[in-house]
């Protein structure tokens, strides 16, 4: 017997419709320059029709893809809502890839149309002459700046004055392409992901239970994570879906831009990797900012570290959301909230818990497959490689022959390695090349990273594995001491720091300091450069 439910598609045109009934009121703001620019939903509603009539005009089709090289601001907010409403695919890119990347990315997708920032231009200048595909260039302003070298250009606002604000939203299927991101791209060539409408409906709702993370219309809500990355973790259309107030740093993500922006427009819920918070919790440690209006914080992107979560939540009151996901899945995955029965647990051992990645939200099934090929008991203390499958992950990439290592048996292998507990919480122990493989026992860099920036004289750390002629390999961590104590901080301060939490077989050789650790293009530690650079050093005997 079948059930008798509508075959109803979901569909991100049903979340515009949605904003443009119940909420016209509510605000987006951007922060451009010394000042702020205020939209209603009604005005973004309007202005996405007249986008799509622009788009349309210059021959944008179904299925075209529609590239944007821009920050988190308005307009791009309008562009996320406009080429997928109107069945074209939206492809954000990571402006901090190198030139060579972004090339062989806009080829890939064969990106139609091209948006960009007025502050990016010369970037795309320089690159105009591969991009073999595009055939139109938008320039997100008033106008296009005099002597640009790229053509045909147009300016957006030109583009929506000629243009009606009255589209036919055409009828999609769910399964049609909406979005699509590529992957921060460790080794080789990005791949590319393309979501699906109904992946990105369901999505939103994952996002917003309330045992993830309760985003709702009552919310002021402040994406700091690039809308390249992984579509700012699918918050814009979450929080359109739900009509939360939207506050968008543009280009400003220092942070005293952002500490400012939060404290001025009372942002309740934001969201980044931690390298950004671990700036604030800086900045705070020596100036005031009234930032009690956010009722919370989603980390996540990189481990967000055990002493991170304790400084702000004692110290500032501020909830801290540990969150992990992927590219290829949405990239909701775990969120690490205690369950009921928890939160009578002694402080220490509710923090622990909380710097773990957290339990698989419904909708991700989640298991993690030993080198032998079995899956590990959920002890907390046996390794394997997470493998994950749902409704908002990735079940090929684009165009690209490398899908097939990447599943395995209806699983996608997320190459990393963790361990599952009892009660279900994941915590990566590293990437798969990161863990370091000392005589047969493995050593997460992970761990080590998060005690030694627990010491109080540590801003940053970072362990890396370091060839060794008996083990194979041992760690050697890199450290950046706070400024105040850069001439003072010792290697054996540092190792004192880790004698109590480790056995001896899990200290690093060696300690190293160094002026920053190097950060990949959505702002993650690259261990890469690292490895690279100490790649000869000799560890003490
Ligand atoms: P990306 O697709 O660029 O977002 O990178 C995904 C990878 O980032 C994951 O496979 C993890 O290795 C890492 N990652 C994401 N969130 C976390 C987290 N909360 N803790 C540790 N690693 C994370």
């Amino acid at each position: 017997m079948q059930g008798q439910m509508m075959d109803y598609q979901l569909t991100i045109t049903s979340l515009l419709e949605r904003a443009r009934r119940l909420f016209p009121k509510k605000e987006i703001v951007t922060k451009a320059g010394p000042s702020l620019e205020r939209f209603t939903y009604a005005e973004m509603v309007e202005r996405v029709g007249r986008l799509a009539n622009a788009l349309e005009k210059l021959g944008v089709r179904r299925g075209d893809r529609v590239a944007t090289f821009a920050w988190n601001n308005a307009r791009h907010l309008e562009i996320y809502f406009a080429a997928p409403c109107m069945g074209a695919v939206l492809h954000p890119i990571n402006l901090r890839l190198p030139g060579d990347q972004i090339a062989y990315i806009v080829n890939h997708a064969e990106d139609k149309v091209l948006f960009v920032d007025p502050s990016l231009l010369p970037a795309i200048e320089k690159l105009a002459p591969y991009l073999k595909k595009v055939e139109h260039f938008i320039i997100m302003g008033d106008k296009v700046p005099e002597g640009t070298t790229i053509s045909p250009v147009h300016a957006y606002e030109d583009l929506l004055k000629d243009s009606s604000a009255d589209y036919p939203w055409p009828h999609l299927g769910e399964n049609e392409a909406a979005a699509m991101c590529y992957t921060s791209g460790t080794t080789g060539n990005p791949k590319g992901v393309v979501y699906s409408h109904r992946s990105i409906y369901l999505h939103s709702l994952g996002l917003s239970m309330a045992d993830s993370f309760g985003l709702s219309e009552r919310d002021i809500f402040m994406p700091v994570v690039p809308m390249f990355h992984v579509l700012a973790w699918g918050t814009p259309f979450a929080t359109v879906m739900l009509g939360s107030n939207l506050v968008f740093p543009g280009a400003h993500l220092q942070p005293r831009d952002l500490a400012e922006l939060i404290q001025s427009e009372k942002v309740t819920l934001t969201a980044g990797v931690p390298t950004l918070w671990m700036g604030i919790l800086n900045l705070l440690e020596n100036e005031r900012y009234d930032l009690s209006s956010l009722r919370g914080m989603i980390v996540g992107g990189a481990a967000a570290p055990q002493s991170m979560i304790e400084a702000f939540e004692k110290k500032h009151g501020i909830t801290v959301m540990h969150a992990w996901g992927m590219t290829e899945m949405s990239p909701l995955g775990t969120v690490s909230r205690l369950k009921s029965y928890q939160m009578d647990l002694p402080d220490d051992e509710k923090f622990t818990l909380r710097a773990k990645q957290g339990t698989s939200v419904p909708g991700v099934e989640i298991r993690a497959i030993d080198e032998s090929g079995g899956e590990i008991p959920w002890d907390g203390k046996a390794f394997g490689e997470l493998q994950v499958r749902g409704p908002w992950i990735v079940s090929s990439y684009f165009n690209d022959d490398r899908s097939a290592e990447s599943f395995h048996d209806g699983w996608f292998r997320t190459g990393d390695v963790v361990t599952i507990d009892a009660e279900g919480f994941i915590q990566i122990v590293d990437r798969s090349k990161d863990v370091i493989k000392s005589g047969g026992e493995w050593i997460s860099s992970q761990d080590l990273e998060n005690a030694i920036m627990a010491h109080p004289k540590v801003l940053e750390a970072a362990v890396i594995a370091v060839a060794h002629p008996k083990w194979q390999e041992r760690p050697l961590a890199c450290v950046v001491p706070k400024p105040d104590f850069k001439d003072s901080l010792t290697k054996e301060e540092i190792l004192e720091h880790l004698k109590s939490r480790f056995s001896k077989m899990y200290l690093p050789d060696d300690v190293v300091f160094i002026e920053s650790v190097p950060k990949t293009s959505v702002g993650k530690f690259d261990k890469k450069v690292l490895r690279v650079q100490f790649k000869d050093f000799k560890l003490p005997e």
